[in-house]
């Protein structure tokens, strides 16, 4: 068998989303699975919408995820320490033999085919102008026929048309034969095309700006790249890039167009549906490995029960025939779920630097390491610490009547807790830690009952209505700081 490579092409003119991503993952995959290679290719032809911020993201983003690409562009920056050397600095600006890997950078080669092209009389310049062609489109729509161009400068002469080229603007257009022409799709099988809908399509602007069909017909060729999977958006473009291949005398390469990912409300996953950038959630707090884990499940289903697997597992487990037809749906609690199996995964110190970044101060790293020990199994993302953690910070701000447990009056509140702040004052609990707090505190749970102790000193520590118990809170807080609060409650009565 040939060798294996695959391939993405994302435009950089937004920040790297979800639906890419599991593209990405699912080429690189596919190659690693089949001891191949997977290419990264920025289409970045649009000038107006292409960003160099959009692409570092890309970059960024894949490498965050670990999904290493063979080939394709490297970062410039030397902040971004935590990368692999190779994909930084790189002398010749990117990996791999076949390169430039971005379409920007490959305008030469595209005028070579292009001319080629017209040369064979297989394009031709056109000349038509926006509100002509808009006109005749209307026109074909009233007439109940599917618009497409009429072939008005097909019928030019070349040498007229090249008289033309020198002083009017133009396209080029492909010469679209009448035929049917069909692809087998190695997920949804045969797919049968009627040309004679499509119409001589425009392949470039000029000879400076040629079209996202036409380059990538050239790349794939000139990338060796030997399979397509990419989004089902994209199948209305196949029958384009087979003619053009037809056209240049190009091998063609085999297809697969993936289901598309919608939101839960079954549309088509947009920001609509919350944060699906990379990079948003990677401030929220969710781990790579997490994301990778359920891009991989957005459509793709092992054969065994099981949800958590690592990237290393899942090349072993990767194949095709277990993809799925039917549009994969997107569900963030699902998402938080694995997050959540990941995040337990990981260890303390690993988690607490992690969570460290989600506060503005320095925040004392030992501190802050016992305060995440004790909320570890509630985070479904890391960002959420803060929220959770607030009261370890700051005094908290509570109305008094939260003090209240059931039927509880104030007066008896008052005198649980100044009972509570006697006992902590004791000699005895030298150690202040969760044990000995409750030890200490059997005799007046007895009196009391647990809830009239344990409810009042709980929000006096923490100011909410939910928290973990109030001798985890203590223990951290230590007995000065859990005395001063204590006294703050008293105050507020
Ligand atoms: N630039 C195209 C996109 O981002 C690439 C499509 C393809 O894979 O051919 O949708």
């Amino acid at each position: 068998m040939k060798e294996v490579r695959t391939r993405i092409a994302p435009s950089p003119t937004g920040y790297f989303h979800l639906g890419v991503a599991r593209t990405a993952l699912f080429n690189f995959l596919f190659a690693k699975k089949n001891k191949g290679k997977f290419i990264l290719r920025i289409d970045d032809t649009d000038k107006k919408r292409s960003k160099k911020e959009y692409e570092t993201d890309i970059l960024k983003s894949l490498l965050w995820l670990g999904i290493f690409w063979d080939e394709g562009p490297v970062l410039k920056s030397t902040n971004a320490q935590t990368y692999d050397q190779k994909y930084l600095n790189f002398e010749k600006n990117y990996l791999g033999n076949y390169g430039p890997y971005r379409e920007s950078e490959r305008i030469e080669i595209y005028k070579k085919y292009l001319k080629e092209l017209l040369d064979k009389n297989l394009a031709y310049f056109c000349f038509c102008k926006k509100e002509d062609l808009e006109a005749q489109k209307q026109a074909m729509i009233v007439a109940g026929q599917i618009p497409k161009y009429p072939g008005v400068c097909r019928k030019l002469s070349k040498k007229e048309a090249l008289k033309r080229a020198e002083k009017e603007p133009f396209v080029i257009r492909l010469k679209v034969p009448s035929k049917k022409i069909s692809f087998t799709d190695l997920l949804r099988g045969k797919i049968e095309f009627d040309l004679d809908l499509i119409g001589d399509f425009v392949i470039s602007k000029g000879f400076e700006e040629p079209l996202y069909n036409f380059t990538t017909v050239v790349d794939d060729y000139e990338m060796k790249i030997s399979h397509i999977i990419r989004g089902e958006d994209h199948i209305s473009n196949t029958p384009k890039q087979i003619i053009l291949q037809e056209a240049l005398g190009f091998s063609k390469p085999k297809y697969l167009h993936l289901p598309l990912i919608l939101g839960e409300d079954k549309t088509k996953l947009s920001k609509r549906h919350g944060a699906i950038s990379i990079k948003e959630l990677k401030n929220l707090g969710y781990l790579p490995e997490a994301i990778v884990n359920y891009l991989a499940l957005l459509g793709w289903w092992p054969k065994e029960d099981v949800e958590i697997f690592s990237l290393k597992e899942l090349i072993e487990l990767f194949e095709i025939n277990q993809l799925q037809k039917h549009s994969a749906i997107f569900s963030f609690k699902k998402l938080d779920w694995i997050n959540r199996a990941y995040i337990r995964k990981l260890p303390l110190e690993k988690l607490t630097e992690l969570c460290q970044n989600y506060f503005e101060k320095e925040v004392d790293f030992n501190y802050l390491k016992k305060i995440v020990a004790l909320f570890c199994e509630r985070l479904s993302k890391i960002s959420e610490i803060k929220e959770l953690t607030n009261y370890f910070f700051k005094m908290p701000q509570y109305p008094k009547e939260l003090l209240l447990w059931k039927n509880q009056s104030f007066n008896d509140v008052k005198k649980i807790l100044e009972d509570v702040k006697k006992t902590f004052l004791k000699k005895e609990i030298y150690e202040f830690n969760k044990e000995k707090i409750l030890e200490n505190l059997k005799p007046l749970t007895e009196k009391y009952g647990n809830g009239f102790v344990f409810w009042p000193l709980r929000v006096a520590l923490s100011g909410e209505k939910t928290s973990p118990p109030p001798q985890e809170i203590a223990e951290i807080l230590g007995k000065e700081e859990t005395l001063k609060r204590i006294e703050e409650a008293i105050k507020k009565i």
